[in-house]
């Protein structure tokens, strides 16, 4: 049997073994120490934001994000149906309730859409939007960056500011993606809404095995995140506490992580992109009926996962081709299974959702770890090749 080729896995080659053994022979391994302040003030650099604050996953950082945009109990947020279930689920941690959008052909947030839904299935009065079948507010968008792709950021802007909606960037799969173009040419993902979250679990483009990250450029949301994220305290003598806050910092020793791999990041955007590049130009160039999806043109991505997609579902099934390359020890991935259609969202609008069914059928996720060797790489295209 050849050897495995996973889907997606860390790469720990720099300096991640020094920065921990440091945080362990110092013993600051908790909440509170200095590689959690390196890591926050390193990684608001890399995205040109002034603050950073660091949390336990990127679910931690979507939980807190809705709670800054001031989402409560009975408010609905209009959300993504083709993406991770971590970007919906915090919305019912609040007891809020999510309408759930179509995608586009970038496989982000369908725009038209969404400005459709707002004209049409909404009132907008006292500068508040109402959705007309349920008669709740709708307070706030959650955009998601899907595969290191960038959701259309003027529109979802222009929509949010015409009808008084605050907008979080999950940002968690695009560390890295920036602007080319356009009002937001160079910003990074996640530095252009209200507040942009990141997540450093094990399968994201740098990792700290399980960890998130949350900017604004409002240092008020910022130093709010902060306070909610370390237990809400206000007085760290006497233990005074004016609201309910979460355990939701970062440790020392994720955080040492942290560093180690940021310093590699724009090393492994290369390697991916370089990987990118020979899956298209071979499998988009020799095989009928099989592309990998692009990325937008005007902006720079960090190529986190590759896309492969059946144009013509007659010739090649989703099924065979994932059980194919399983044969051959090659891991795979479908789409996530839609999130309006998981049980505890049946009752959820969701509008209008077509094309996520569409890419749901027809894209397979292939291996795209940033130590993926040449030779893996055209194992994997040979084998797909020989379908
Ligand atoms: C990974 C991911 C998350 C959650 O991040 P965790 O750090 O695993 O909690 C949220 N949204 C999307 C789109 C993701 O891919």
């Amino acid at each position: 049997m050849d050897k495995f080729i996973p889907l997606s896995v860390p790469n720990f080659n720099g300096n991640e073994l020094k920065y921990l053994t440091d945080a362990v022979k110092t013993e600051w391994v908790s909440a509170g120490g200095a590689y959690v302040d390196r890591f926050e003030y390193e990684f608001a650099a890399y995205v040109n934001t002034e603050t950073a604050v660091a949390c336990q996953s990127g679910t931690a950082g979507l939980h807190l994000a809705l709670i800054l945009a001031g989402v409560e109990a009975g408010h609905e947020v209009i959300a993504p149906t083709l993406t991770f279930i971590a970007a919906v689920n915090p919305v019912r941690y609040l007891n809020a309730h999510p309408v759930f959008m179509d995608c586009d052909d970038s496989l982000c947030l369908d725009m038209a859409k969404l400005k459709k839904f707002c004209q049409d299935e909404c009132h907008f009065i006292d500068n508040q939007l109402i959705n007309k079948s349920t008669g709740r507010q709708i307070k706030a968008i959650v955009v998601v960056h899907i595969f290191g792709n960038m959701a259309h950021m003027e529109a979802v802007m222009d929509i949010a500011q015409a009808y008084n909606l605050k907008v979080i960037e999950d940002a968690t799969e695009a560390l890295g993606t920036y602007s080319l173009a356009g009002r937001y040419q160079g910003k990074y993902t996640g530095t252009i809404a209200d507040i942009g979250v990141y997540s450093f679990n094990g399968n994201k483009i740098i990792t700290t095995g399980g960890g998130g990250m949350l900017v604004s450029r409002d240092p008020g949301i910022m130093k709010r995140a902060k306070y909610l994220s370390t237990q809400a305290k206000d007085d760290a003598v006497y233990f005074r506490h004016n609201e309910i806050g979460y355990n939701y910092r970062m440790t020392n020793l994720q955080a040492a992580l942290g560093v180690a791999q940021l310093e590699q990041l724009e090393n492994f955007i290369a390697i991916k992109q370089q990987n990118y590049r020979i899956y298209q130009s071979r499998i988009n160039n020799g095989l009928n009926g099989l592309k990998i999806l692009t990325f937008r043109k005007d902006i720079r991505p960090n190529y986190w996962f590759y896309s492969l997609y059946i144009e013509n579902p007659d010739k090649y099934s989703r099924k065979k081709i994932m059980e194919s390359l399983a044969q051959d020890n090659i891991q795979t991935r479908p789409l996530w299974g839609l999130i309006h259609e998981q049980k505890p969202y049946l009752t959820n609008q969701a509008f209008m959702i077509e094309k996520a069914f569409s890419y749901y059928n027809r894209v397979v996720n292939l291996p795209c770890s940033s130590n993926l060797s040449a030779g893996d790489v055209d194992r994997v295209i040979k084998k797909i090749s020989s379908l």
